[in-house]
């Protein structure tokens, strides 16, 4: 079933790392556990090192695959044509709130995602939260640190914050460079995302949220009457039980959200 990964050359430019490793591979559909009749979507299928696990455990699967090589190959795979759906494009301007209410489901989403795009891939994606049950990403491991940091740790920043906002999150599978053809430079991780279903998501809340964090993070040496001053008085911050001396790392993500509740409330 292996794809002749020694007959294709993967693209740089498309962050092209294809997992060979069996053992990590099933344990990647262990951890995501597909099942008949949800709605499975995959990011960046590549060759189908997951596909091809997945494609007997399921009854349908949708794919969203930039390359048009790589499309084609699916497209022409004897046993996944009569399973899978192409979107041939980029995953960053994908409609994932459409997709689900034409499916009048919530969608399953996972992919071993390509370095280069995992960042804004998942903050296009905490746009969709109210479209998606859950997320199964494989990431280099610097992007799962900051996902996963917390307060005080040198790899807290803003997508911390922002991730925890939207997404409970677990490590769940170590994945060592010598996985994957090429070999990149770092491991990954695969990380499970679960969204927090009741964490308040008014567009203006989010927008304060982000301005909160940019601010923050932008000048995460300075003290927040500093780094906020623009945004939250020290009044504020006093109100709120916030020392003014804290720095951006060292505010959690509960103090993030009354920051942007503030912010909300006091500048609308
Ligand atoms: N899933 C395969 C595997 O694990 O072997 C391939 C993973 S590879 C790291 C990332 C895949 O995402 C590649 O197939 C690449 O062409 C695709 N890709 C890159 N940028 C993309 C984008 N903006 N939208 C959709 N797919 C993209």
């Amino acid at each position: 079933m292996n794809q002749p990964y020694h007959r294709y050359h993967a693209k740089k430019r498309f962050g092209q790392h294809f997992l060979h490793d069996q053992y990590i591979i099933d344990a990647i559909i262990n951890a995501i556990y597909p099942q008949y009749g949800q709605a499975m979507l995959e990011i960046g299928p590549g060759l189908g090192a997951l596909t091809h696990k997945i494609e007997p455990l399921i009854n349908k699967l949708t794919v969203i695959e930039i390359d048009r090589d790589l499309t084609l190959r699916l497209k022409n795979h004897s046993r996944l044509k009569h399973k899978i759906n192409i979107f041939q494009q980029d995953a960053l301007i994908f409609n994932f709130s459409d997709f689900s209410n034409k499916k009048n489901q919530l969608l399953r989403i996972f992919g071993n995602l390509p370095y280069n795009i995992s960042t804004p891939l998942i903050f296009h994606l905490f746009n969709h939260i109210n479209a998606i049950h859950d997320m199964h990403f494989m990431l280099q491991q610097e992007v799962a640190d900051r996902l996963l940091a917390e307060p005080g740790n040198k790899n807290y920043s803003r997508l911390s914050v922002m991730s925890q906002y939207y997404c409970q999150m677990f490590p769940v599978i170590s994945v060592p460079a010598s996985a994957l053809t090429p070999i990149p430079k770092v491991n990954s991780t695969v990380v499970r995302f679960i969204p927090i279903k009741t964490t308040v998501q008014s567009p203006i809340h989010i927008h304060a949220l982000h301005r909160i964090t940019k601010a923050a993070f932008n000048q995460r040496r300075k003290k927040i009457q500093n780094s906020l001053q623009y945004l939250v008085s020290i009044e504020g911050l006093m109100k709120m039980n916030i020392s003014p001396d804290l720095r951006a790392e060292n505010i959690s993500v509960l103090q993030y959200y009354q920051l942007a509740d503030w912010l909300t409330k006091n500048h609308g």
